[in-house]
């Protein structure tokens, strides 16, 4: 007997958090590649950090660690809901948006049940239907690497449960212009759940960006999934937050874990949200930090994507591997996409600037040089 006889049936398709190069804290890095000083962009983290009266919320808190948190998040509910203009009610906290799609996925999905998926969008998705044993269908890109929503709503089936769509999209930063979200709602059946992944909202530039919280009363089994780990530069303290409608947050709150967000950071969090100024820095931070890059993709001839996000998608036109051996060899860690079948393109975090240059810099050498 061993631990393969009693896992659950789904325990095959499921894989542990892989650990490349790019996944390691940046301390690890430096000691693989034997360097004092270590860019690391592939984890679309914030280089802003977080505002000091964040810093400063977090640590008063800290006096009373003896006592629970509040299950609910009370606070940092009501604030979501009155900065998002719904009610209390829709709103919903989670360890990490991470865990509020694991959340949505134990809640609503049965191994009976197909759910549809971008091809090229977070991995989280797939990882949440394998877990309960759904059958992920996967939905293929347009030509632009932008959604294909015909061709998702061409897959849907009498046993479609879930769609998850990532907005903008990691890992191409485009967005889901809103004429054709709302066109795309409109024409979903209803007992279809429509999950929007809005880790990157805040960044987004397009005019025709939209959140997906707009069209909640006209759909009542939309759920749109946001995080305090990108724009509000708290990644390790794990925040995220779901809005919905009211039948749907109280479906998902019968299988949420009763303390699963830490006291500290819903303080940090309520303060991050009071802080529009820091907001407003890290936003124009990305901004200059994309415009540095997308200057030398255009002089260097490599074809990249205009991002509503903090981080670009560039095609290298050479083996992904190979840039990115040699930019790690110029202490520059981005992330290739090999696992979806794309051999040539990598993503990059937008850092600060000292980041960006040695990246552009880092890259401009090595493409004169192969
Ligand atoms: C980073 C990211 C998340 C995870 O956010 P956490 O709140 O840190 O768990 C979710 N979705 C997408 C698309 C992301 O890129």
């Amino acid at each position: 007997m061993n631990v393969n006889n009693i896992v659950r049936k789904v325990y095959p398709k499921l894989t542990p958090y892989k650990c490349g190069l790019a996944d390691l804290p940046v301390e690890e890095i430096k000691a693989v590649l034997g360097k004092e000083t270590v860019y690391k962009l592939s984890f679309n983290e914030s280089p802003l950090g977080p505002s000091p009266k964040v810093i400063q919320a977090m640590t008063d808190s800290l006096y009373n660690l003896n006592l629970y948190p509040s299950s609910a998040g009370d606070s940092i509910m009501k604030k979501i809901a009155e900065v998002e203009g719904v009610s209390p009610e829709q709103v919903i906290l989670s360890n990490g948006a991470d865990e509020m799609i694991i959340l949505i996925a134990q809640t609503f999905l049965e191994p009976e049940d197909e759910v549809i998926i971008p091809k090229l969008s977070f991995i989280q998705y797939l990882a949440a239907a394998n877990l309960m044993g759904a059958t992920p269908i996967f939905s293929v890109m347009k030509d632009d690497l932008s959604y294909n929503l015909d061709d998702i709503l061409s897959k849907i089936t009498s046993k479609t449960k879930a769609i998850f769509l990532c907005n903008p999209n990691n890992p191409t930063g485009t967005i889901i212009p809103k004429t054709e979200l709302m066109n795309f709602l409109s024409q979903i059946p209803d007992p279809i759940l429509v999950i929007i992944d809005e880790a990157y909202q805040e960044y987004a530039v397009s005019p025709k960006f939209e959140s997906g919280v707009r069209y909640l009363n006209e759909h009542k089994f939309l759920f749109v999934v946001r995080t305090f780990s990108k724009a509000h530069s708290l990644a390790g303290a794990r925040l995220g937050y779901g809005i919905g409608t009211m039948e749907v947050i109280e479906a998902i709150n019968h299988v949420r874990p009763p303390f699963n967000v830490n006291a500290v950071v819903q303080a940090g969090a309520l303060a991050s949200l009071d802080d529009v100024e820091h907001l407003q820095k890290a936003k124009a931070l990305n901004h200059q930090g994309k415009e540095m890059m997308y200057e030398v993709f255009e002089l260097l001839g490599l074809p990249y994507l205009k991002s509503n996000a903090n981080f670009v998608y560039f095609d290298t036109k050479l083996d992904s591997d190979l840039i990115f051996q040699k930019l790690a060899e110029h202490g520059v860690i981005v992330r290739t996409l090999k696992g979806y079948g794309l051999d040539t393109a990598i993503r990059v975090s937008v850092g600060k600037h000292e980041e960006v240059l040695a990246f552009v810099n880092s890259l401009k050498d090595i493409m004169t040089q192969v």
